[in-house]
């Protein structure tokens, strides 16, 4: 892979915070960020070089985009598949719009997982209200019915509890499942169903590989969610090592096995007997490494412009221990509680309204 260096243009598509992120990183290693998202005053086009407001199907904007940058890569992964591939006929995409497809579609994703010998939950491909029982029937219940694509922060899932009709009518209606009953199962089944874990903790992983197939991890950390958004990052994960080795194991084996280049974050699930499942593939900086760039020699952002520029991957050590916060919602107006804490690293990200559940910024507490 021929090295993009420093004064090189990177573009990112998606205008979110990991966007803006993304691009002060790339900032403070001398590149360019341009910024391609839909949308007017995103977080990300206030730190960036350069932005284009386009939609992401706008092919003659898009490929306009691809001249003006030297390699491209996304902030989200539900960014519509074909205009990604469409990219890259003209510009080198990373990671490939190939690992973006596994990581959009929630059955070929636990089935890629799955082939590479690592456990998830068990699940059922759901396109049908028959679908939905004989599922509910193989694995048992409680289960969750999950939309296969663009689900986020918990949106698109019904816990399904009973086999009663009327339950099922309910979960049927709420997920809106018959209205796909008859759709083409060409582009994979619309849901997925799949079993209820009663995890002790839920866990992630970062890695970051580059061409050369290097791979390197940060360490195992905690997640807890509230209302399905994250909430808090405890790093490290209070775990046993020899479970964090098999983590770390896990997502190196899942960062080979989709061909990586770039960064992979990996949520996993931890039950009472130590059981390791993972649960989901984000193929783009992640919420819960945030707070590698203020605890760690080398942040998760920094990482992915060293693995797509062909540079040498940088250190993850944690200098010390950490405990990232998010602030959603109204959390943002204590902003001066946090500024007054000595170990708190406040990071805003300017977005003009603060609505329930958006996510308005991190503060990140350093030490114990
Ligand atoms: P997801 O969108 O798949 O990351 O799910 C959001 C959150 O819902 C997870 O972080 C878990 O807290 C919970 N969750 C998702 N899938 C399951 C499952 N199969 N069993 C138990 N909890 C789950």
């Amino acid at each position: 892979m021929p090295l993009i260096p420093p004064g090189s243009t990177i573009g990112i598509l998606g205008g979110g915070q990991l966007g803006r992120m993304l691009a002060i990183a790339a900032a403070e290693l001398g590149y360019h960020a341009h910024i391609y998202c839909p949308e007017k005053d995103a977080p990300a086009g206030e730190v960036a070089k350069f932005t284009t407001i386009a939609a992401y199907e706008d092919l003659s904007t898009l490929e306009v985009f691809a001249r003006s940058v030297d390699v491209v890569t996304y902030e989200f992964e539900n960014i519509p598949h074909a205009p990604v591939e469409h990219l890259a006929k003209f510009i080198p995409v990373r990671p490939d719009p190939a690992v973006l497809a596994i990581c959009q579609h929630r059955v070929l994703e636990k089935q890629t997982v799955n082939k590479l010998s690592i456990p998830t939950a068990a699940f059922r491909p759901v396109s049908s209200l028959e679908d939905l029982k004989e599922a509910a029937a193989v694995l048992g219940l409680p289960a969750i019915l999950k939309t296969a694509r663009m689900g986020y922060d918990g949106k698109g899932q019904w816990k399904v509890m009973s086999h009663e009709p009327q339950v099922m009518s309910r979960v049927i209606a709420e997920s809106g499942l018959s209205a796909h009953d008859r759709q083409s199962r060409t582009h994979g089944a619309p849901f997925i169903l799949e079993s209820f874990v009663p995890f002790r903790m839920e866990i992630s992983l970062i890695a970051a590989r580059d061409a050369k197939g290097t791979i390197i991890c940060y360490d195992a950390v905690q997640n807890i969610h509230k209302h399905h958004i994250l909430s808090e990052t405890i790093a490290p994960a209070p775990i046993a090592p020899a479970l964090a080795r098999k983590a770390k194991a896990m997502t190196e084996a899942i960062a080979e096995g989709i061909g990586l280049v770039g960064l992979v974050a990996v949520e996993m699930f931890v039950t009472d007997k130590d059981e390791i499942l993972v649960n989901e593939l984000a193929p783009r900086p992640h919420n819960s490494g945030h707070w590698t760039i203020d605890a760690c020699a080398n942040s998760q952002f920094e990482q992915i412009i060293r693995a797509i520029c062909g540079l040498p991957l940088g250190s993850t050590e944690r200098l010390c221990d950490a405990r990232m916060l998010n602030l959603i919602g109204d959390d943002i107006n204590d902003w001066q509680k946090y500024l007054a804490m000595p170990n708190a690293r406040l990071h805003v990200y300017g977005k003009k309204e603060a609505r329930p559940g958006r996510k308005m910024g991190h503060v990140t507490f350093l030490g114990d």
